[in-house]
This record gives structure tokens, sequence and C-alpha cells, in this order.
């Protein structure tokens, strides 16, 4: 789950690490209040789930309340890549010396988190790498020793940070980030920029704060910042009916059981010419519930044209399977063509009892090849 800025900001001071003080508002009005509260120079901040605000607009310095007020009422209802702004964040406004770049996030290939610190901040850390690789500063943390004093001192002199209070704070934020990293379960927590004030103090002025969702349990009060009015409402849906659920592109729903065979069936039908829309893993189930709510996930996306489930019975029988699709298509009307491949335990039986019972628009084939094949040019 990704935080938005403010929310990651508010975990980075229960860290201990320094940030601006600032209100959320929804409204113009709000804006102007909290700008009022704060005092002086404000900036007024998008609140989108995406990078890259500034330069879409989305953040502006203002000198007075109604400044602040003019600003955040250009700036609510924006869209910034396709995310539209319903908060803002207004925040005492920062003198900007330097801006710094730190991160830490996992790297897979290692198995270890890794800190990446430069100098070269403010801008996209991919073109930093890119353009001069030797200004960023990269450390693997072993995850059993966890965090040591010495680590942040390596990446404040290998990222040429010179100045002695400086390097203090930096390598303090480091040693901070890694708890909060941890503390909270995170994938990845990024500073960009990660300013030095004319006065030489050093601050996170932007967050990026991505948590495991798989912990979430562990932290009611970080899964409380889900914001459910900006995710997709197909992923709300298939969220709080437990069902896996993932947005494509194509014009073809799927239903399998196993995420493996899933992957699978994305393979084959792109094989064969058609393009997924979505898919639905059904796990180990395939009651009629289950069915039930994955084809309610399913159909709710306008560009499905096509359903394809693919089931391989292996502690799931394909008898079960097929009851449950019949009392799912018993409960609820879908003219979509379907198609349904059966193989493994009782598979025979299975097919019988959809050839028997189900709708004209059903299909049964008995190979995820030919059933693909179905599918496409059933669409
Ligand atoms: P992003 O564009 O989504 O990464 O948003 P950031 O929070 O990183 O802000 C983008 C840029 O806006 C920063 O790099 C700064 O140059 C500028 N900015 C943000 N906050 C302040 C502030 O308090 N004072 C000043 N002077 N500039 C700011
Ligand atoms: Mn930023």
């Amino acid at each position: 789950m990704d935080l938005y800025e403010y929310q990651g900001k508010q975990l980075f001071a229960r860290a201990g690490i320094p940030v601006s003080e600032g209100r959320v508002a929804t409204t113009p009005a709000e804006a102007r209040m909290a700008a009022e509260e704060l005092g002086g120079t404000v900036v007024v901040k998008a609140q989108v789930l995406v990078g890259g605000r500034g330069k879409a607009g989305g953040i502006k310095l203002a000198d007075t309340p109604e400044e602040a007020e003019a600003h955040a009422a250009a700036i609510l209802g924006m869209d910034i890549r396709g995310h539209v702004v319903r908060r803002l964040w207004i925040e005492r406004a920062s003198d900007i010396a330097k801006e710094y770049y730190l991160s830490i996030t996992f790297d897979r290939g290692e198995k270890k988190p890794l800190f990446m610190l430069t100098t070269e901040g403010g801008v996209d850390i991919e073109e930093v790498a890119e353009r001069s690789p030797e200004a960023l500063a990269r450390l693997h943390v072993d995850p059993l020793v966890g965090s040591q004093p010495w680590q942040g001192r390596w990446l404040v002199f290998t990222a040429g940070i010179d100045e002695p209070a400086e390097q203090k704070q930096v390598a303090a934020i480091v040693e901070k980030l890694y708890d909060a990293f941890v503390g909270f379960e995170a994938m990845l927590c990024e500073v960009n920029p990660l300013i030095v004030t004319p006065e030489g103090e050093v601050k996170a002025l932007d967050s990026k704060f991505t948590v495991d969702d798989n912990a979430l349990f562990r932290h009611p009060d970080v899964a409380e910042m889900r914001d459910v009015e900006a995710a997709d409402p197909r992923e709300r849906l298939a969220r709080e009916k437990g069902v896996t659920y993932v947005k494509l592109d194509g014009e073809i729903g799927i239903l399998g059981n196993g995420a493996g065979l899933v992957m699978a069936t994305l393979d084959v039908i792109d094989q064969v010419g058609g393009r997924p829309a979505n898919f639905c893993d059904l796990g180990g189930g395939g009651d009629a519930q289950g069915v039930v709510d994955a084809l309610e996930v399913i159909t709710s996306d306008e560009q499905v044209q096509a359903i394809l489930f693919n089931i391989f019975g292996g502690i799931t029988r394909c008898d079960e399977v097929a009851r449950g699709i019949l009392a799912a298509l018993g409960q609820m009307t879908i003219e979509l063509p379907i198609v349904v491949r059966l193989d493994g335990t009782n598979a025979e039986e299975g097919r019988r009892m959809l050839n028997e019972a189900a709708p004209s628009n059903v299909h049964v084939e008995d190979t995820m090849l030919s059933a693909a094949e179905r599918v496409v040019s059933l669409r």
C-alpha cells in the first residue's frame, strides 16, 4: 500500500526524522485556514499517489492565506497523470540550499535492503543512476545484523557530503529511516529531496512510503491510512470480497485456481492472439460463493467481452467447481460467452454436469489451448 506524502511524513516524524509542520486541507477555505495557523510562507502540495507533482503544477508556494486559498482552488480537482487531486498538504515553506536524495528499499536480487544516497537530489533517481552512477552511494544492509552506525557514515562520505554538521544529521537520518523501514514493515522509504536549509538544518521535504500489505494487520494505525476512495472501484470490491484480482487492459476475463495456472493462462491467451482484461485467482476454493464473488468482480469491468475459467482439479475437485459455476450462474445472469476448461480430479464428471445443465453461453473445453482459442474466437 502506498501512502500519501503527508502520511509518510507522519511516520517519518514518529521515527524522529525532521519534517516541516503542516495541515491537511480538502477545500480552498481549509487551505486558507491552515495557512493562517501556520503563518508566513506556506507550500500548497497536491496529495496524489504518483510522483512528479512539482513538474505537473501540483506544488505552489503561497506568501499569504489568500494566495494559499487561490492555489488550493487551482490544484484541487487537477488531474496529475490519471490521479485526481482531492487532498492537499499545506506545509510551512522551507528555504532550500541543497537537495539530496535518500532511500531504502528491497534489492530482491541480493535479498537485502538497499540504501541509496546522493547529493544530486530533487530529480528522478533513475536519471542520476544513468547519468552519473558514481554519484550514487549504494549500501546493502544485512537484515540479520540490522543497521550499524558506520553505515550512515559510509553513505555520507561515499556520497561526498563534506560539511561536518550535515554529515552528522544525514547519518542520524539514515539510522532513523532504517528504523522506520523495519518498524512499519515498509517496502520503500524514499526522501526526495532531503534538503539542507541555508541555516544548515537537514530535513525531509517529500516522502514516498510503501508498506507491505501482508503486514498491515500488525499496524492497524497504518492500515487506517488507506484511502478507499482513491482505489479502483473493482479493486475495492475485490478486496471487500476477499478475491485476488488484477486489472489488465485487454478483453478476456480470466478465472483460474492457483497463481501459476493463472499466469500460464495469460500466456496462452496471448499466444492465440487475445488479450486478458483482468484475472481472478480462485485459489484452492471453487465453491459457489467464491465463484459468484469472482464473477461479480470480473463482469463489473466493462472491457470484458468473454470469460475463461481455467481449472485444474487437484485437491479441489472439478465436479465441485462445476457445481459452483452452475450455482453461481443460477444466482446471476451473465450474457457474455463463458468458456470452461476443466482438467484433473473428476474432470469428466464436471464437464458432463456443465454440458447437461449450464446455460447455452457456456462452452466446455478439455485443454487449455483449445479453451483459449475458443474464448478468443467468441469475444
Ligand atoms: P514531487 O514533485 O512530487 O517529487 O514533490 P516534492 O515534494 O519533491 O516537491 C517538488 C519540488 O518542489 C521540490 O524539489 C522543491 O524544489 C519544491 N518545493 C517543495 N516544497 C518546498 C518548500 O517548502 N520550499 C521551496 N522553496 N520549494 C519547495
Ligand atoms: Mn519529490
